[in-house]
């Protein structure tokens, strides 16, 4: 499994790293190979080399920084790299970043456009606290995902873009809609940090399954006591 991690020193509060680590743990306990490189500020993306392409939360001042950078020297490796099916993940200043763009009062942080979604900062107070949401990512059913959100952008899907899920409790993406995240094939935004993979272990399964071209079921069982546990805290945390 070949993770490449988009500005690891900007693009990481709430503990991003968390995310990384499960990956490769959940590999590693599996026997499945694990390798883990970064593409900083000014540093190219290779579009075939990697599995799994992560960008993390950021602040605002930081998002404008890799924003410059990602469409100048990375945009263009990261739609190829969409396009074959690799894993695209974004985390909430990153998942702004997979959208069209980023509206600060007169500025605009311009984004990817892998995901049909536009976020705007607007007046009203910064929408925190603990989320769950009801995700169905195949056809077998409803899952949750359980984690924080922290954001201060509101983000409005385009017309037939298909949200990650929808809010059981907490705002989601702009606090009103109901929806929450953006999905477009593997592609993935979601503002639920937590980090998102310690709380959501068979969500790390299913990008992990994604990302090999694997079938789930194909993916050894672990002994998922603690993270089982820390999924329900998660969600209690939540209210669900
Ligand atoms: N800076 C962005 C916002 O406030 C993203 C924040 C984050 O990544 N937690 O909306």
């Amino acid at each position: 499994m070949r993770v490449c991690a988009l500005y690891p020193d900007l693009m990481n509060i709430y503990a991003d790293r968390g995310n990384l680590l499960v990956l490769e743990h959940r590999c590693a306990w599996r026997g499945i190979g694990f390798e883990l490189s970064s593409s900083g500020l000014g540093e190219p993306l290779d579009a075939d080399a990697h599995d799994l392409y992560y960008l993390g939360g950021g602040q605002d001042r930081d998002q404008r920084l890799c924003a410059e950078d990602l469409i100048e020297t990375k945009r263009d490796a990261l739609h190829a790299a969409a396009a074959r099916d690799a894993v695209v993940l974004g985390v909430c200043g990153g998942y702004q970043l997979l959208g069209h763009s980023y509206v600060l009062g007169e500025d605009e942080i311009p984004g990817v456009g892998l995901l049909d979604v536009r976020t705007t900062r607007e007046p009203d107070p910064r929408l925190i606290g603990n989320i769950a949401i009801e995700v169905s990512l195949d056809d077998d059913g409803k899952s949750v995902l359980a984690g924080f959100e922290n954001h201060g952008g509101r983000t409005y899907l385009g017309k037939s873009q298909e949200a990650l899920g929808r809010v059981l409790e907490g705002h989601g993406n702009d606090g009103r809609s109901g929806f929450e995240g953006a999905r477009a094939g593997n592609t993935i935004g979601t503002y639920l940090h937590g980090p998102l993979l310690p709380k959501n272990a068979w969500f790390a399964d299913w990008l992990i399954a994604m990302a090999l071209r694997l079938d789930l079921s194909e993916l050894a069982p672990l002994d998922d006591a603690f993270e089982r546990a820390a999924h329900l805290s998660a969600r209690r945390a939540a209210g669900v």
